[in-house]
């Protein structure tokens, strides 16, 4: 994969919250601030010191760049545990002593669960699993408003999903065409719908298909 391939990670989380939103951002460049993504990028703010500390036995690494070749995904961990473990991997940054890697990804709001954002963090286990040829079976995500963690086991489903968006990811790059709008109750809550028009785009959609349905029923 060449570097300028490389697809952001932050990008599988928002193909499965909707592939016409990722269409957007990666193919026209739309980015459109709604309130929770101004608190958003506050929060992450606080997260977002690059470096690294020792607490309660475990090295804490913030803003780690990481990226999958495999993948062409490349992006940045809020933070990864590394606790000292016989069976771990090697991380150059502390001599040789061996440890366990547990990424934690911050959002915003509180505990829930969002498929989006637990496929997000195991792109990012995977990225890390090839950097250091190491084994990830787990990470969290942190919602900032419980102040709580949601634990993620890194299934060979959610491993597939990961796959499976990223080349739909490369797909849609490669041919360059943006989804059509599917109107749902996310668009509610979608800082680009004043861009996307959902129902506009829909109705001209169907528009579009009526048209070409009467055009073959006159070939006929
Ligand atoms: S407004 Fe709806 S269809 Fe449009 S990008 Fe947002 S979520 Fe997707």
């Amino acid at each position: 994969m060449e570097d300028d391939r490389y697809i952001p990670l932050s990008y599988i989380s928002q193909f499965n919250y909707c592939i016409r939103r990722v269409g957007l951002l990666m193919l026209e460049q739309q980015w459109n601030d709604s309130t929770d993504t101004v608190k958003g990028t506050a929060e992450h703010k606080n997260v977002h010191t690059v470096g690294t500390e020792f607490r309660d036995g475990k090295y804490i690494l913030t803003e780690h760049e990481v990226f999958s070749k495999q993948l062409g995904l490349i992006g940045k961990c809020d933070a990864i545990e590394a606790v000292p473990d016989s069976n771990g991997t090697c991380l150059s940054l502390f001599g040789d002593q061996r440890y366990s890697l547990y990424p934690i990804e911050y959002k915003h709001g509180k505990l829930r669960t969002e498929e989006e954002y637990e496929l997000q963090l195991c792109a990012q286990a995977m990225c890390l699993e090839e950097m250091y040829s190491s084994k990830i079976a787990s990470g969290a995500v942190f919602y900032i408003n419980s102040h709580r963690r949601k634990e993620v086991a890194f299934t060979e489903k959610k491993r597939q999903g990961v796959i499976e968006t990223a080349l739909s990811l490369t797909q849609m790059l490669d041919n360059k065409q943006i989804p059509q709008a599917e109107s749902s109750p996310k668009c509610s809550r979608c800082s680009l719908k004043d861009i996307c028009m959902p129902d506009i785009s829909s109705s001209i959609s169907d528009y579009m298909k009526n048209i070409r349905k009467e055009i073959r029923r006159d070939d006929k």
